[in-house]
């Protein structure tokens, strides 16, 4: 491939270039000779999505920076192999749906959905090592990497996983496009709003209403025949995961010609930067390294820093991709990132997920906001109310033995309150600074957990217990987050 066909930023970049940089939440693997197999296969097997599917996302997230459209992405914190399952995986394309059409309603806008699935394998941890029983041992860090079973045997980093998450994300992949395309979407058969356990009347009723409005709104599209190839029998949904774990991303990341939707550089308004300077002016590359293992890809917080491994292989990527945004972000690192990981200046390309918490928000997103418009980018702002609201609770249960007094193990938790208080400011701090705050980032799931405390079932601490499940951090139930969408919906009709 000649040098010509790549523009002048990329041609010191390949998907190996990250492994001269520092790197956080690094991964050592005992078994080397497990792991070059594990690569060399990796680095065979096809594409899980492709450079058009990839680009008509970016092209919808472009629609989300502009305010014309919203973006909704949920998911598992961390997605086991076990989950690879017709019901889980069923019940979560349901409520991303679901949630979608109220949001529909609330915003009056098109709504771009993203799961956080077939891949969300990888997890950083705030430490490599826990102490289980007495034991220490090395720390759960998803099923792409160890095990959670609690010994170190089982918790050292095998490399036989990294082909065992490429095939579970390709069945859940699978099943996920056949299921859509057979029809599991159809937004013409009944849904269930199931709202049986909103406790307050007056809040059951606004939503029956909201639930009575949509159903309507469907049945007429039906009727006048709106759905004649108008998409309403199957949806779009795009996958992503955070891209963590750099062994995995680099063998799946492809030189490819860019796809005939890429938008031509004449959209983009302003000449490519890096560092804050101008870069000889160039037509747009005819090829473009895809991560082709999902269509969106996310940096966590812990690993966003400028000059690290991490930034290094995203800044190569033509997927759109998002960065977490926590309070430990200065404001001033904002600009250089961002002509970092979008020298061309895409509208849309970079998603900045903001997680400061519902008592820091009103501290740090300003700040951030205005150090983004000054630097001239349009990026999509999301907000996660999940990830800066963590609490710990103390739950007590009664042991076999009845002389022996109940334990109480200490678990994390969040609340419902909480996290609609960091979606509310985020929406009013957008509104004071004429920004808009395109959308929302949550750990859900469509089963009946729970984990995190509140909501319109007012759920306590002490039922936490019930249906605790997760293998990382707490998630909405299916109520939690239709709840969450319906209020979200609230706050946009005003
Ligand atoms: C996550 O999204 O699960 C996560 C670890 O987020 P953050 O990087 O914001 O802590
Ligand atoms: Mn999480």
């Amino acid at each position: 491939m000649g040098d010509h066909f790549l523009d002048a930023d990329i041609r010191d970049w390949s998907p190996s270039t990250w492994r001269s940089k520092p790197i956080k939440q690094a991964v050592k693997y005992e078994d080397q000779a497990g792991f070059g197999r594990a690569i060399q296969q990796l680095e065979r097997l096809p594409p899980l999505v492709t450079p058009q599917e990839i680009v008509k996302l970016k092209n919808s997230l472009r629609e989300v920076a502009l305010g014309n459209a919203f973006l909704l992405q949920g998911g598992d914190c961390a997605e086991l192999f076990d989950y690879c399952e017709q019901g889980m995986i069923e019940s979560k394309v349901k409520l991303l749906l679901q949630m979608s059409l109220v949001l529909v309603y609330g915003a009056k806008k098109k709504v771009v959905r993203i799961a956080r699935t077939a891949g969300q394998y990888a997890k950083p941890r705030s430490s490599p090592v826990e102490t289980i029983n007495g034991i220490t041992m090395p720390s759960f860090r998803g099923d792409i990497l160890n095990s959670y079973e609690p010994t170190p045997e089982a918790r050292k980093p095998d490399p036989s996983r990294l082909v065992e998450a490429y095939f579970h994300s390709a069945a859940t992949l699978n099943y996920l496009r056949a299921a859509i395309s057979s029809g599991l979407a159809d937004m013409h058969s009944p849904l269930d709003w199931g709202l049986g356990h909103v406790l307050d009347p007056i809040v059951k009723d606004k939503y029956q209403k909201i639930v009575h409005t949509i159903t309507e709104w469907l049945e007429m599209m039906q009727t006048i025949g709106v759905s004649t190839g108008g998409g309403l029998e199957t949806v779009e949904l795009f996958t992503s995961h955070e891209g963590l774990l750099l062994e995995y991303e680099q063998p799946l990341t492809r030189l490819c010609k860019h796809p005939p939707n890429v938008l031509p550089t004449t959209s983009n308004p302003q000449s490519p930067r890096l560092n804050g300077h101008l870069l000889p002016s160039c037509s747009f590359p005819s090829f473009g390294y895809y991560n082709t293992s999902t269509h969106f890809l996310w940096i966590g917080d812990r690993t966003r820093q400028l000059t690290h491994a991490h930034v290094e292989f995203f800044r190569g990527l033509s997927n759109p991709i998002g960065v977490k945004v926590g309070p430990t972000m200065p404001a001033s690192d904002l600009a250089p990132l961002l002509d970092i990981l979008n020298p061309y200046r895409e509208i849309g390309k970079i998603t900045l997920i903001t997680r400061y918490g519902c008592d820091k928000i009103a501290t740090h997103l300003p700040s951030h906001i205005e150090a983004v418009k000054q630097s001239g980018h349009i990026v999509v702002w999301q907000c996660d109310p999940m990830h800066g609201n963590g609490r710990n609770a103390d739950i007590t249960s009664a042991t076999t033995e009845k002389s022996s007094p109940p334990t109480t193990t200490t678990i994390k938790t969040r609340h419902f309150t909480d996290i609609l208080s960091e979606l509310q400011q985020a929406l009013q701090i957008h509104k004071a600074h004429s920004s808009y705050l395109g959308g929302v980032h949550l750990e859900l799931t469509g089963d009946a957990v729970t984990e995190c405390v509140g909501g319109a079932g007012g759920l306590k601490e002490e039922d936490l217990s019930l249906n605790y499940t997760t293998f990382c951090d707490p998630r909405l139930n299916e109520k939690q987050a239709l709840e969450l969408a319906f209020l979200v919906a609230g706050f946009y009709r005003g």
